[in-house]
This record gives C-alpha cells, structure tokens and sequence, in this order.
C-alpha cells in the first residue's frame, strides 16, 4: 500500500519523504508541502523555498524576519 499520509489517497507513483527521522509518503507534492514545510513567523505562507531564520523562527523572506523583528 502506497498511501499518502496528507490526503489518505492510495497512488501507485507515491514517493517518500524522510524528514527529522521520520518517513513520510505522499502522493504529491502538494501534499508534502501541506504537513511538512514549515510556517512563515510573519504572514503564515508555506516556506517552500530556503527561507530565512531569525532568533530560531522560520520566515519566508528577509522582509518577513524584518517586519517580525521591528
Ligand atoms: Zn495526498
Ligand atoms: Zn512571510
């Protein structure tokens, strides 16, 4: 069984994901996305880039941690 842990749906072509020692299995990467990227601090967006930390907090972008820090 190749079921997807975000969505529950059951894809031949579902893929893996180990993330801090736990595997995950998705079906897309919407899904990953969706129970695995962190929040931004400051507007809420998925960060699906790199990202920026600030004081041990992830932001989106540099001008996200700015407008958290000000
Ligand atoms: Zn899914
Ligand atoms: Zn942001």
């Amino acid at each position: 069984m190749t079921q997807c842990a975000q969505c529950g749906n059951d894809y031949a072509h579902a893929f893996e994901v180990t993330m801090a020692g736990a595997t995950y299995t998705f079906d897309s990467f919407e899904c990953a996305i969706q129970k695995l990227a962190p929040e931004c601090g400051h507007c809420g967006c998925k960060v699906i880039g790199h990202g920026t930390d600030a004081a041990g907090t992830t932001y989106c972008c540099d001008h996200c941690a700015q407008q958290a820090a000000a």
